[in-house]
């Protein structure tokens, strides 16, 4: 009890890095609640079911992000919003809206994925005494992997796809229930999909953040806008002393103490750096304010435009489904009837 007193009367509340695990452990606990709920909804229209009923939990559109890039198209030359996933655009907009302003923080804040992965390398650094690098001759390469797939999406969605071929597709059946197809892909997954999340998990004991370095396309776009955003890591050389444990710590493996503005797709606006500098020589922070802001800042900053973004679409009435009742009681029985 004192130990924990300590830690939080000593420093730990001032340190962003803290209170962003505890954000990304909470938001996990929250995705699988969502998880468990949409899993009582779609048994409730499973034939034969007395499973009672619970209503449809919306914040599982954000498993749906290439939906919502179709989706944004659709908005943009098509002037409609899709109102079958209309919380699928509005999530991935608020997140668009997070790089541009606060770095690619949707990876190490709220991302599930992000989350297991850093849990996953942190076991491994426990196990066996440190963490592996990739050979720079091959980590490049790899890491353009990533782009690959962001590229193969957005070539067939945003340039090949007409906005009136993407509005057909969002009037299916499949896309009224792809959210109930997203679901089996993660309770009867296929053997391909058992090996490759085999494979990548194993690798993330051993490499930091495996997956979102290599692999993850919806990582390579927001790391693409987060080049944009005004809040960068900046590094003050007067009071530096180039220990080198900002970079160390770094799980974007970026060399920090050879620059004085973090400029990179892959910084995470974690703030690991900040907290690991023993000089508080490093900050999140614009080109503009004068003395550095208040390290609460940022944190707020990237709450506040999830929140914000989130309140917007409910406000505006674009964040439930039009789907009724007796939508899903047609459709869900008939899900088995569409390949993954
Ligand atoms: S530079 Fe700092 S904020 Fe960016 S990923 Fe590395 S540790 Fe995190
Ligand atoms: S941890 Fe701080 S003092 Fe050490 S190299 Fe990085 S910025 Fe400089």
């Amino acid at each position: 009890m004192n130990n924990t007193l300590t830690l939080l009367g000593g420093g730990a509340l001032q340190r962003p890095n803290i209170w962003r695990q505890i954000v990304q452990w909470v938001f996990l606990l929250w995705i699988m609640w969502l998880g468990l709920r949409f899993g009582q909804f779609v048994a409730h229209f499973v034939p034969g079911s007395d499973a009672p009923f619970v209503p449809r939990p919306t914040g599982v559109d954000g498993f749906l992000p290439i939906g919502g890039l179709a989706g944004l198209k659709l908005w943009f030359f098509g002037g409609e919003f899709d109102p079958t996933h209309p919380a699928a655009l509005v999530l991935l907009l608020t997140f668009i809206a997070m790089s541009l302003f606060a770095k690619k923080s949707f990876c190490s804040w709220l991302c599930p994925v992000g989350t297991l992965s850093e849990a996953a390398w942190k076991v491994g650094q426990r196990v066996f005494g440190r963490n592996w690098r990739i050979w720079t001759w091959l980590d490049y390469p790899l890491r353009g992997l990533k782009y690959l797939l962001l590229g193969f999406f957005v070539k067939i969605l945003l340039l090949d796809m007409p906005a009136f071929a993407i509005a057909s597709f969002m009037q299916t059946p499949y896309w009224a229930i792809s959210d109930v197809k997203m679901l089996s892909f993660f309770t009867s997954p296929s053997v391909l999909t058992l090996w490759i999340v085999g494979i990548t998990s194993a690798l993330s004991f051993v490499y930091k953040n495996f997956w979102c370095r290599y692999l993850c396309p919806y990582g390579a776009m927001l790391g693409l806008v987060s080049v944009l955003s005004p809040f960068k890591i900046r590094r003050n050389e007067d009071t530096c002393t180039n220990c080198k444990k900002c970079s160390k710590a770094c799980p974007a493996l970026l060399p920090i103490h050879r620059k004085e503005t973090v400029i990179s797709v892959e910084c995470t606006g974690c703030l690991t750096c900040v907290d690991a500098c023993p000089h508080a020589s490093l900050r999140m922070g614009t080109l503009l304010e004068r003395k550095p802001l208040p390290r609460w800042v940022f944190p707020l900053l990237v709450l506040g435009i999830y929140i914000g973004g989130v309140s917007i679409g409910m406000l505006s009435g674009h964040w439930h489904s039009n789907l009724e009742y007796a939508d899903y009681l047609r459709l869900i029985p008939m899900s088995g009837q569409f390949s993954h």
